[in-house]
């Protein structure tokens, strides 16, 4: 039999959920299954659960849970289409071609860009100047092919190469202005494009599609009124605190060698290319998040810096520095050569043994920062004062105990104090300090750890029957629907999975006795709204089966009205 499938469908079987998830991150084989740290929220030990016969994941500390289409609208924060344009260039499958009559089609901006940037390579293969200033700052011709560099014609054509280019392949000026390539000057019904007389580089997403630009602009087109750079705004593909530049041709290598090298600039990051050292990354002229660190983290647990050498350089590197022990990972500092501006410039002039030496050279941050007040400093106690002031915050960041009791003794000695005296100023260094750089994404992350413990103590209650009823009396009133939520957990798991995840969870909970003992009236009330949560959810699924059905009796529509009336008290529960 002859069976046309969706586009969906004939994707959904090419790829496995195996595949499409161990792009983004480091998966291990549990069982006949396959786990991983959620990439949803923070966590130390997985609780993220593949399932390939099914095609699906399932995050038991987050409640995630989806296919391969919903895991890469996530991790990509793309709308479906996307999604589905991503994967199936991965597959090699071809989705049907974009014809502007279908009006109802969602808009597609992946291929859009993809197709502009055809255009942008045409450009500059057919420009000697380009080419010859690319060649001038070092770049060979398989580098130019390799990270896809082209380049926007200038006023010479009308401001409007790409919107024409573009429009002649049916894409409409809206989607072109939503991609960020094209803008309309108000009052005017005319369109232009944003990138003119620039050099393009494209920048990329995890799977190596295009999803925007960082644009320098050709020195003779550059009148000193406009940015040496420009880069693409937001748009529904691109989200510039989501992407690292160069790291779809990085993954790999910095797997390998479990580090990353993070630098300034694209330029930077390909010259390091050119020079074979791949584990590279760039931030591309934005400010470092920490959504770019649990990016590094999915594949890497040290990062080397090597910014640019002067104060603004420095202080990005501090803040860049701060995010990345904050989020647990190692950082070290590439040193520098003097009176060389950044790593292009040492690449070009110097060459990629250099480099490369400089690299192997790395110092550890807080070595750095020490090296640094010591080398500006004599006077003993001015150096302390240093080192309480721009140390310590960055010693309290330190994730690792040992690594911290390490650097507590190397401060100690090297100020000449005992490690007492260093623990006691650590203790006096603000919390707010520390946390001041910590968006709020990462907050709501540590509430969602927090329930998702109480959630995990929940299941222990119930699993080993603990008799603690006085205690967790508010939870116990809700025994039956908890029962319901744990058989539908335990459905999911094999059973030397369920074992090993209570074996782990047994030693959290007597690893934080303490906390429960302290934190006993706390607990006490988030059982009793989660309970409350449980509840309300089976109510909820219990409405909508009633509601779903075809014919519905005198009594379905008396216990949706009770179920509304029950929903209610709960929710007015105190
Ligand atoms: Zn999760």
């Amino acid at each position: 039999m002859y069976l046309i499938m969706n586009p969906k469908d004939q994707v959904k079987q090419a790829l496995s959920i195996l595949d499409v998830v161990s792009t983004y991150i480091r998966v291990e084989k549990a069982g006949s299954q396959f786990k991983a740290r959620c990439p949803f929220h923070n966590e130390k030990t997985p609780s993220f659960f593949l399932s390939p016969d099914r095609g699906t994941y399932h995050c038991f500390g987050c409640g995630e849970h989806g296919d391969i289409f919903s895991f890469v609208e996530k991790m990509e924060a793309v709308p479906f289409y996307e999604a589905l344009t991503i994967l199936a260039d991965r597959a090699g499958i071809k989705l049907s071609p974009y014809k502007k009559e279908e009006k109802d089609k969602e808009p597609n901006l992946i291929s859009l860009v993809q197709k502009a940037n055809k255009r942008y390579e045409e450009n500059l293969q057919n420009s000697a100047e380009v080419k010859a200033y690319l060649g001038d700052r070092g770049l060979t011709s398989e580098t130019i092919k390799k990270f896809n560099i082209g380049f926007s014609l200038g006023a010479d054509f009308g401001w409007r190469d790409i919107f024409i280019y573009l429009s002649k392949e049916g894409f409409s000026p809206e989607e072109m202005i939503e991609a960020g390539l094209v803008f309309k000057k108000e009052n005017e019904d005319k369109y232009f494009d944003r990138f003119r007389g620039r050099v393009m580089f494209p920048i990329k997403n995890t799977f190596g599609n295009i999803v925007g630009f960082s644009a320098r602009i050709l020195p003779k087109f550059d009148d000193g009124k406009t940015a040496k750079y420009i880069n693409s705004p937001e748009t529904p593909i691109y989200h510039k605190s989501k992407i690292l530049f160069g790291y779809d041709l990085a993954k790999k290598s910095i797997a390998d060698k479990r580090e990353a090298i993070l630098v300034e600039g694209q330029m930077d990051l390909i010259m390091s290319h050119q020079a074979e050292v791949t584990n590279v990354v760039a931030t591309s002229g934005t400010a470092v998040t920490d959504e770019h660190i649990k990016i590094l983290k999915r594949f890497a647990d040290k990062v080397l810096l090597s910014f640019d050498q002067d104060e603004a350089g420095e202080n990005a590197m501090k803040k860049c520095a701060f995010l990345a022990l904050y989020g647990g990972l190692d950082v070290y500092i590439i040193p520098k050569k003097e009176n060389v501006k950044d790593t292009a410039d040492l690449i070009k002039e110097f060459g990629g043994e250099v480099w490369k030496d400089l690299i192997s050279k790395r110092v550890h941050l807080i070595e750095y920062l020490v090296n640094n007040i010591f080398e500006k400093n004599n006077d003993e106690r001015e150096r302390g004062r240093e080192v309480r002031k721009e140390v310590l915050p960055f010693l309290r960041a330190i994730e690792s105990d040992i690594d911290r009791a390490y650097f507590i003794k190397y401060l100690a000695s090297k100020l000449n104090v005992q490690e007492i005296d260093i623990l006691n100023e650590l203790k006096r260094v603000k919390v707010e300090n520390v946390e001041e750089n910590i968006s709020s994404i990462n907050k709501e992350i540590n509430l969602t750890d927090k329930n998702k413990f109480l959630r995990e103590i929940l299941v222990i209650l119930n699993w080993k029957k603990l008799d603690e009823e006085k205690f967790f009396n508010k939870f116990f009133e809700a025994k039956d629907i908890y029962k319901e939520k744990f058989l539908e957990f335990k459905k999911d798991l094999p059973e030397e999975i369920l074992e090993q995840e209570i074996i782990r969870i047994e030693k959290e909970i007597s690893k934080n006795k303490l906390y429960i003992e302290n934190e006993k009236k706390f607990i006490t009330e988030i059982l009793g709204d989660l309970a409350k949560v449980f509840k309300i959810e089976v109510l909820q699924e219990e409405k909508k089966l009633i509601e779903n059905k075809s014919e519905k009796v005198e009594e379905d529509f008396q216990r949706i009205g009770e179920i509304y009336q029950e929903i209610h008290k709960i929710k007015n529960l105190k």
